[in-house]
């Protein structure tokens, strides 16, 4: 995916499709009052805010210490632990698995890590079958579709367009949707409840992700609103587990911070209908194999990057896509990756590097009104990222990729911007050149166009170029000794 188009050509398309603009204006303005009222009712919000971060981080600065602890725990309850370095080795791991049950056929839990590795691919090029039970998710895999929301994958969807998906394509994947099938939501509901119960009562093995997972224990933890998830964790023989290396929290006492602070942020619940824990197997209790799958998968590398690694405590609640005006606008698809909106401006690009003209389009993907930091439930600092991610693809430096400190070259496209960086760079390293620069620009202003020629034609065709005033501001304030003796 990271060789598809840059996100403004992609945007492009999506901009101009009306009922995609309005599905999403709809969907993503009811879910942020929704969130904001849910979040209003606690009165140590901030607190709670501050604790997030704080733990997240602390868990990130001794990651090795409780993957360790982690991987101990899963182990002596009866689980196994596999380690995967990139997609590949994570693909190919759950491949093996699967196929060493003589199962062709999984039911998985909604997970970002399996769309981020492309699972569901992998497993068909090796004739496995992998069934989303996910009400979303399923409406995406039988729209032959990409999902736009981390919450809400088929948030571009509306009624009649899912009736019509069921109507034609449940047959394909199993039991097929009635005849005469409306497009009212209860009907809906209960036509993919029907379809998808034959499946967990047929499936032998289950993949899920997690949304935390608890190192003193070895408990994975999944937060969900519809019950489909707790059927894969708990009916299949053998149950997979990918997770990112990020989702570790020390312990319980840790994990109840997050509890409260991801529903009210994602869908504005104080308490979400189903949280399922699982430590290891248990006999005659759910699986009787249990597999940990840990991917880094550009983690680690993520890590290294004093600035960018805050986007690993991310909780995946999707408030920022949900305010964000780039988002709203755009869709979740333009991003070209698991990962839309706000945080998949910062993450797609840590996590796959800038190389493509798509992860260095990224970046930019954004105002930087500063509203995804606003609502973030662990205080990511998004902007912060996007600036210092832009700098990257500009100026390129040093990083680190696979492990290794290496030297990123500049994007292309990016000279006239870097030519304008690097002369007022100058500017303001020589004050006496800016001052006669300044005085310049106020006597000539009579002169100056309103429009720029060139490469910046593009940005003052929907902006004003601000004017020069008649004086710069520092002969004004030497005058006027700041505005005291000014007439
Ligand atoms: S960046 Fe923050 S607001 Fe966005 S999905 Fe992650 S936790 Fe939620």
């Amino acid at each position: 995916m990271s060789g598809a188009e840059p996100f403004p050509e992609a945007a492009r398309v999506s901009v101009r499709n009306a009922q995609l603009r309005s599905n999403l204006r709809h969907a993503t303005h009811t879910i942020r009052a929704k969130r904001a009222k849910a979040v209003a009712e606690l009165a140590d919000w901030g607190r709670l805010r501050a604790a997030g971060a704080a733990i997240k981080d602390r868990t990130l600065r001794h990651l090795d210490h409780y993957l360790e602890q982690l991987e101990s725990a899963v182990t002596a309850a009866g689980g196994q632990v596999h380690w995967a370095v990139d997609a590949d080795e994570a693909n190919r791991i759950v491949t093996r698995l699967v196929k060493a049950t003589g199962e062709t056929e999984v039911v998985k839990v909604k997970s970002m890590a399996t769309q981020e590795i492309g699972l569901n691919e992998a497993l068909a090029a090796a004739g496995i079958r992998a069934y989303e039970t996910d009400l979303a998710e399923l409406i995406v895999q039988l729209g032959d579709d990409r999902p736009s929301h981390i919450l809400v994958p088929a948030i571009h969807r509306n009624r009649t367009e899912i009736r019509d998906i069921f109507r034609h394509e449940m047959g394909h994947w199993g039991r097929p949707a009635p005849e005469d099938l409306s497009d009212s939501p209860a009907e809906l509901a209960e036509a993919a409840r029907l379809h998808l119960r034959e499946k967990f009562l047929r499936a032998k093995v289950a993949v899920s992700g997690a949304n935390f997972m608890v190192a003193e224990t070895g408990t994975l933890v999944v937060v969900e609103s519809e019950g489909n998830g707790r059927m894969c964790l708990t009916l299949p023989e053998t149950l997979i587990s990918v997770v990112g290396i990020e989702k570790t929290v020390p312990t319980w006492r840790d994990l109840e911070v997050f509890l409260q602070l991801l529903p009210r942020s994602s869908t504005a619940e104080r308490m979400n209908p189903y949280t399922s824990t699982w430590t290891g197997t248990t006999d005659g209790d759910g699986p009787r194999e249990f597999h940990l799958v840990l991917l880094d998968n550009g983690r680690t590398d993520t890590l290294a990057d004093q600035v960018g690694r805050q986007a690993l405590r991310c909780i995946r609640c999707s408030a920022c896509l949900n305010v964000c005006p780039v988002y709203e606008r755009a869709g979740g698809h333009a991003y070209g990756s698991a990962y839309p909106g706000p945080i998949g401006a910062i993450l797609t690009p840590q996590l796959r590097g800038t190389a493509s003209a798509l992860d260095a389009s990224l970046p930019y993907a954004s105002s930087l009104c500063g509203a995804c930091y606003e609502v973030c439930p662990v205080a990511i600092d998004i902007p912060e990222v996007l600036v210092h991610l832009r700098e990257r693809v500009v100026e390129g430096g040093s990083a680190t990729r696979d492990g290794a400190r290496v030297t990123i070259k500049p994007a292309k496209g990016h000279a006239a911007e870097r030519a304008a960086m690097r002369a007022a760079r100058w500017a303001f390293e020589h004050p006496r050149a800016l001052r006669a620069g300044e005085r310049l620009a106020s006597r000539t202003r009579g002169l100056h166009p309103t429009r720029l020629p060139g490469p910046g034609a593009a940005w003052t065709a929907s902006r004003d170029l601000p004017r020069v005033p008649p004086e710069p501001f520092r002969d004004w304030w030497q005058r006027t000794h700041g505005g005291r003796e000014a007439k």
